[in-house]
């Protein structure tokens, strides 16, 4: 994949309905910290941008208390078009999207990949994942034919429904941003300053 962004597909009969646009990810093509969520939610496709509506505003003020803004990160999903009524993408649609978020991950090439929620972790960790239990955990992950560093975090909407998960988030973005700043201590952190 020579191009970060997809800008046409067909490959999911019912997305392709269910869709406005293709939501491509956002922020630093040389990012550090690469944030991989579910899918498009509505607002999401109305904009063209992952992550902006409320679990995104969860996520871009718990970056913004850490000193980072979106740009300083990537931010994906694993598929790019909004499933129709929010439902979770199909492990087919997964795997019809799994060719572009690893191609990302790759152009990216960022020191840890962190998944929000079940559908990510599962989704890359290729295995079920019991994610309120392995929040924070870090894992060597396959990917595109690269071991990768991954940290599984909770969903940022999880913290809206249960805010005793709020500081689960926040102790796993912690550790990905202390991961990050170990990489970076001979000075090439690729993270703004924070
Ligand atoms: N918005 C996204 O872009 N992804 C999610 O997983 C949830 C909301």
């Amino acid at each position: 994949m020579d191009d970060i962004d997809v800008h046409d597909c067909t490959r999911c009969e019912e997305l392709c309905a269910s869709r406005s646009r293709i939501v491509n990810g956002v922020g630093a093509t040389d990012a550090e910290l690469l944030f991989v969520g579910e899918a498009p939610g509505a607002q999401e496709d109305a904009e063209g941008e992952p992550f902006v509506g409320r679990s995104g505003d969860v996520l871009t003020e718990a970056l913004r208390d850490r000193g980072l803004a979106r740009r300083d990160v990537r931010i994906t999903n694993c598929v790019r078009c909004r499933p129709p009524e929010n439902r979770d993408p199909t492990v087919e649609e997964r795997e019809n999207c799994r060719e572009y978020l690893e191609g990302e991950i790759d152009i990216v090439d960022p020191a840890v990949v962190v998944t929000l929620g079940k559908v990510p972790s599962e989704h890359l960790l290729e295995r079920s994942v019991a994610v309120t239990k392995e929040a924070g955990t870090l894992h060597d992950a396959r990917i595109a034919g690269s071991t990768r560093r991954l940290l599984v975090c909770v969903h940022p909407a999880a913290t809206l429904y249960d805010p005793s998960q709020r500081e689960t988030f926040d102790d796993a973005l912690d550790e990905a941003l202390a991961l990050v700043d170990d990489e970076g201590s001979d000075g090439q952190s690729r993270l703004g300053d924070f």
